[in-house]
C-alpha cells in the first residue's frame, strides 16, 4: 500500500518496555500507567523514533499511538536537559486536528513526563487567545495544537519555533479531510529543516504520501492492521428500522439493556445531536452533547461529566468527537448510518480502545442500505443483524416532535402518529463502582434475527479488559494535582 516510498518496519509484539531503549524516567511512567508491555505500534516506533528516523505511522485509533510518539520524544528531551540558566525553548510541536484530541494528548503527555520536568502549552480555537499567548512568551518544552489557532498566533509573532527538534503530526488524514494542509505547510515552513517528523494517520492515501514525501526523509513505516480492520476487539451489529422509530428503538434498548452503561450515539448533524439527547433525557437517560455549535467550556464539561459516569450517554456529530479517548465506553451506536466507510471506523474505534471490550451498534434505514454494502465491501465481512425483543417494529412513530421547530426540522416526524409503545420503566443500572467490572455486563436482551454470522449475545463471554483502570487512576490523579497545568 505504502507503494515506493519508505521502509517498513516489522511489527512485534510481547517485547517488554525495558528493551525498548527508554531510560530510567519514562518506564517508571509506563509502569505507573499500569501498562505492562508495549502495544504493536509502540513496539515498532519507538526503538525507531530513538534511533533519530522519521517514521510514518498508520494505525487505528485506540492502537496507543500517542504513547508510541511521546514515549521516545520525552526520552530524547531527558537525555538532552536544559543547561543552568538556559532559557527553556520549544523543542517538539504536535499538531492535532481537534481541540478534544489535543487535550488528549496534553493529558497523555502530563502522565507519561511525570519524572520529566517539561513544560507544555496547548494551543486550539474556541476559547481565549490570552493564557495560550502568555505560555508561548513564557516559554515552553512541548507545543500541542490546532492548526488554525497556532497559525494565527505565530503570525503575531508568538512562540519560537526555530529549535524545534520534533514535529509529530496527528490524524494526519483528519487534518487533509479537514482542510488544514494549507496551514500545516505554512507552519513547517517556519520550522527548522533538520528535525525529525513523525506523521500518524489511520489511513495511507496518495495524499498522505505526498505529504510524507514533502514533509520527512527517509521514513521508516510501521503499520498497525488492515486499512480497512475496525477495531477487533469490537462486536459489530446493525438494526434495520424506520426513520420515525430509530429514536424508539434507541430509548428501548437504553431502557431495556443495562449493558448499555457508557454510550456515545453518533448523529450526522448538531440538530440531530440535540434532539436525540432531548428525547432521551425526556424518560430519564442522563445525556450529554457534543457538536460545533457547543463552546468549549460546555464541550469539555460535557466529555468530563461523562468520563465522571455523570452522564449515561454522550450524543456527537463525528468531527467533535474526533480524538475522544474515553476508557470504557461500552457502545458506540451509529444513529444515523456514516456515508464514509472511514468515517465508520474511526467511530466505533471510541471503544474497544487498547484492547478494551465494546460493542458498536449501528441503525439502518433502507436509505442506508447502500452505504451498508459499502462498509462491508471495505471492511470484507458482512455486519451481524440483530432485532430488539419486544420492540414494536411496527409501531406509529410518535405523536408530535417535542418543540414545534421539529416539525418543520424533523423529516420523519411527519404524520400523526398515535398507539407508539412508551418504553418500560428504566431497569435499576448498575454503575461501576471501582472501574473493574466492564468486561462483566449482563447479556444483552436481544435476539438474533439469524440473518447475520455470529448470533447471540453481543455482550456476553468477553474477555477481560487489560488495560485501562490503572491508567485512568493514575491520570486522575496527575489531572487533580497539576490543576489543569500546561496552559
Ligand atoms: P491512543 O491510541 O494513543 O489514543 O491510546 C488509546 C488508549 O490506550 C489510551 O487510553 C492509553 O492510555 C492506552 N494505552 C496506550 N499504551 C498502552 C499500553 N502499552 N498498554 C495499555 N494501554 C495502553
Amino acid at each position: 500500500m505504502c507503494g515506493c516510498y519508505g521502509v517498513a518496519l516489522p511489527v512485534m509484539a510481547a517485547m517488554p518496555f525495558t528493551q525498548l531503549g527508554l531510560n530510567a524516567a519514562i518506564l517508571q511512567a509506563v509502569q505507573d500507567a499500569g501498562y505492562t508491555e508495549p502495544t504493536p505500534i509502540q513496539a515498532a516506533a519507538i526503538p525507531a523514533i530513538i534511533n533519530g528516523d522519521d517514521v510514518i505511522g498508520i494505525a487505528q485509533t485506540g492502537t496507543g499511538k500517542t504513547a508510541a510518539f511521546t514515549l521516545p520524544i520525552l526520552n530524547q528531551l531527558a537525555a538532552t536537559p536544559r543547561a543552568a540558566g538556559e532559557r527553556r525553548r520549544t523543542r517538539v510541536l504536535v499538531i492535532a486536528p481537534t481541540r478534544e484530541l489535543v487535550a488528549q494528548i496534553e493529558e497523555n503527555v502530563l502522565a507519561y513526563a511525570r519524572h520529566v520536568p517539561v513544560k507544555i502549552a496547548r494551543v486550539f480555537g474556541g476559547v481565549g487567545e490570552q493564557p495560550q499567548k502568555i505560555a508561548l512568551r513564557d516559554g515552553c518544552d512541548i507545543v500541542i495544537a490546532c492548526p488554525g489557532r497556532l497559525l494565527d498566533l505565530m503570525r503575531q509573532g508568538f512562540g519560537d519555533f526555530s529549535q524545534i527538534t520534533h514535529l509529530v503530526l496527528d490524524e494526519a488524514d483528519r487534518m487533509l479531510d479537514m482542510g488544514f494542509l494549507p496551514d500545516i505547510r505554512r507552519i513547517v515552513d517556519k520550522l527548522p529543516k533538520k528535525r525529525q517528523t513523525l506523521l500518524f494517520s489511520a489511513t495511507l492515501s496518495r495524499e498522505i504520501e505526498q505529504l510524507t514525501k514533502d514533509f520527512q526523509r527517509h521514513p521508516k513505516i510501521v503499520q498497525i492492521g488492515k486499512r480497512s480492520n475496525p477495531a477487533e476487539t469490537v462486536t459489530q451489529m446493525v438494526y434495520e428500522v424506520s426513520v420515525p422509530l430509530k429514536v424508539e428503538l434507541l430509548k428501548h434498548l437504553l431502557l431495556r439493556d443495562e449493558a448499555l452503561q457508557m454510550v456515545i450515539v453518533f448523529t450526522r448533524t448538531k440538530h440531530g445531536a440535540d434532539k436525540v439527547a432531548r428525547k432521551l433525557e425526556q424518560v430519564g437517560i442522563k445525556c450529554g452533547t457534543l457538536h460545533a455549535n457547543r463552546s468549549q467550556n460546555q464541550r469539555m464539561k460535557a466529555l468530563a461529566d461523562f468520563k465522571a459516569w455523570k452522564l449515561r450517554v454522550l450524543v456527537c456529530t463525528d468531527i467533535a468527537a474526533r480524538g475522544i479517548d474515553v476508557d470504557g465506553i461500552s457502545h458506540v451506536v451509529n444513529f444515523d448510518f456514516p456515508p464514509q466507510p472511514e468515517d465508520y471506523v474511526h467511530r466505533i474505534g471510541r471503544t474497544g480502545r487498547a484492547q478494551a471490550i465494546g460493542d458498536a451498534i449501528s441503525f439502518v434505514t433502507p436509505e442506508d442500505y447502500g452505504s451498508l454494502r459499502s462498509l462491508e465491501r471495505f471492511i470484507g465481512r458482512g455486519l451481524v443483524r440483530k432485532r430488539a425483543d419486544d420492540f414494536d417494529y411496527n409501531a406509529k412513530p410518535p405523536a408530535a416532535p417535542d418543540r414545534p421547530s421539529d416539525q418543520r426540522r424533523d423529516a420523519g416526524a411527519q404524520g400523526a402518529a398515535r398507539g407508539s409503545r412508551q418504553p418500560s420503566a428504566r431497569p435499576q443500572r448498575s454503575r461501576r463502582p471501582g472501574g473493574g467490572d466492564r468486561g462483566r455486563r449482563p447479556a444483552t436482551s436481544d435476539s438474533n434475527a439469524g440473518k447475520g454470522a455470529t448470533g447471540g449475545s453481543a455482550s456476553a463471554a468477553k474477555p477481560e479488559r487489560r488495560w485501562g483502570d490503572k491508567a485512568r487512576e493514575v491520570f486522575g490523579k496527575i489531572r487533580r494535582g497539576l490543576g489543569g497545568g500546561g496552559q
